[in-house]
């Protein structure tokens, strides 16, 4: 293995050296990113990662897989130091192509030639499978859940005939609600964008696939890049493309790389735009180097003096990456439009009128350009020169629309600058937060004694003080229950499996997403 020295990690190295090491405490484990020479699984290159132990500066440096954040799904390791033998090498090698898909994405197109000239009563899908059967694999499945008389219009729809894969970590496959998906398409038609790369969008992509094949003089086109391999059933090379995102890794290949390419070269005048909605539990770093990627590819097409120019992207991902986000992509800007989606309990538009979706687009377009529906209550504020909510009030303070959750800030004078409407400005952490929060800053007095040096679950105060402890306990049993609400509800969404305050941690020691 090539030491890591002033060429590698590529795409990385700024987040390697910089801050996020330092951070990375005792114990916690921070991404370097891609590597050349990188051994592979089944899901391309793995990423290196760094372990760090108590007392250690650097860490001792593994690869990791790169898609799966369950080791269930893919336990690929390897420190980067570790002697492969021939032997293990050879091994590796034949568990990851047995660990490929069992046709290739040339027999899936074929396959569904063949099934389009079956009549009605001959179509038929394996549930348990998750596949297209040919009447003479009919027995192979006997005894499996199978869907009977599969229409054109169901071929068509594949995102409604898979089962959506959202209880593996390695997916979490959340399928836009129908007015998101209008929404954005109608959006991406009125900003007079004609190609559509959709990297994990397969709704979007659908939606739109539909429509050119339905009505004559729509024009927009779409390539799909996603991990989701079933969907090699239903596009053809040309309009779906096997990618894991985490990685740049197109799987199949020279030749899928140069598909998308000719995405992007068929621009004659057709404005591209790049949409993507990755799993929320993913590494922002890893993805964001991968969009890099992209972009440079868009860019190497275009002609000379368009060079500083970016690929116009919608990044779609919830409000709390903000700063993540833009740490990588400066340009862009949040919107506060939030993104609905169908298989999802908790965010999505119910009967008892609208949840708050956390789900946010992310783009590098002009803000005021992004036209949010005003029957949505969506807002435009002519300061600011974007939409916004209903709720999100213009600060006159910070001098902009300051809300990211859609309810109505208020402005704190002493932190300078507007807080959540549920938070108290606490002068123990000098700071806004929840009224039952714990104080976490020891240097700011004990919350018992007022003395510096130690919390109050510390206090040396304590034991004479009985009933300040009582009541203590009684509020720290109150705060779990909130806390694991908190952990719940964005476990049911994508793979945002941490509350924010883990997640901040998470930041702090532990980037590995497992
Ligand atoms: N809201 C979108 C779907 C987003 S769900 C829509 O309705 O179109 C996340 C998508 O990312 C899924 O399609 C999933 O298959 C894909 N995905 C998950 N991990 C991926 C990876 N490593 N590389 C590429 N795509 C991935
Ligand atoms: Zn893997
Ligand atoms: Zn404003
Ligand atoms: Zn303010
Ligand atoms: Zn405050």
């Amino acid at each position: 293995m090539a030491a890591l020295g002033a060429s590698a990690p590529q795409g990385l190295r700024g987040v390697a050296a910089g801050p996020r090491q330092e951070r990375a405490g005792a114990g916690g484990l921070a991404l370097l990113g891609a590597a050349p020479g990188a051994p592979s699984c089944p899901h391309g290159p793995a990423l290196l990662f760094a372990k760090m132990n108590q007392g250690e500066e650097e860490g001792r440096r593994f690869y990791a897989c790169s898609a799966c954040r369950d080791r269930k799904d893919c336990n690929f390791f390897q420190w980067e130091d570790e002697k492969v033998s021939e032997t293990r090498l050879a091994a590796r090698e034949e568990y990851n192509r047995n660990h490929q898909p069992a046709f290739t994405h040339r027999q899936n197109v074929e396959r569904y030639e063949n099934f389009l000239l079956l009549p009605l009563s001959k179509r038929k899908f394996c549930q348990e499978c998750q596949q297209l059967l040919l009447p003479d694999e009919w027995e192979k499945h006997y005894g499996h859940q199978v869907l009977c008389d599969i229409s054109t219009a169901q071929l068509k729809s594949p995102s409604q005939l898979l089962y959506p894969l959202e209880n593996k970590k390695t997916n979490a496959q959340y399928l836009f609600a129908d007015r998101s998906c209008q929404f954005l398409l109608d959006l991406i038609i009125a900003l007079g964008f004609r190609r559509v790369l959709s990297v994990g969008t397969p709704r979007l992509h659908e939606m739109i696939q539909s429509k050119a094949s339905q009505e004559e003089d729509f024009s927009v086109r779409s390539l799909l890049l996603d991990i989701d391999f079933r969907y090699s059933q239903f596009y053809t090379e040309d309009e779906f493309c096997h990618y894991n995102m985490f990685n740049h890794y197109f799987f199949g290949g020279e030749a899928a790389h140069e598909t998308c390419r000719q995405f992007f070269h068929q621009d004659k005048g057709e404005r591209v735009i790049m949409v993507t909605d990755p799993p929320f539990g993913g590494l922002v770093e890893a993805l964001a180097f991968s969009f890099k990627k992209l972009m440079a590819m868009w860019r190497q097409t275009k002609k000379e003096g368009h060079n500083n120019q970016e690929m116009p992207m919608f990044w779609i991902f919830p409000y709390f990456f903000e700063s993540r986000i833009l740490e990588f992509f400066p340009s862009f800007s949040m919107m506060d439009y939030q993104v609905d989606y169908d298989n999802h309990a908790l965010y999505k538009h119910g009967k008892t009128g609208r949840r708050q979706s956390p789900v946010r687009i992310f783009t590098n377009i002009t803000p005021s350009m992004i036209v949010l529906p005003v029957e949505e209550g969506y807002r435009f504020c002519t300061i600011c020169q974007r939409y916004v909510s209903s709720g999100n009030q213009h600060c006159e303070i910070c001098n902009s629309c300051t809300s990211k959750d859609g309810r109505r800030w208020k402005h704190c004078a002493l932190c300078n600058k507007c807080v959540k409407p549920s938070w108290f400005h606490c002068n123990n952490c000098n700071c806004c937060a929840l009224q039952e929060h714990a104080c976490e800053r020891t240097e700011a007095g004990c919350f018992v004694c007022g003395k510096a040096g130690h919390k109050r679950s510390t206090c040396p105060s304590l034991s004479v003080t009985k009933t300040a402890c009582q009541t203590d306990k009684k509020k720290r049993q109150k705060t779990p229950k909130k806390v694991k609400m908190g952990i719940c509800k964005r476990s049911a969404m994508k793979h945002a499996i941490f509350s924010r305050k883990r997640m901040k941690n998470k930041k702090k020691k532990c980037s590995l997403p497992y």
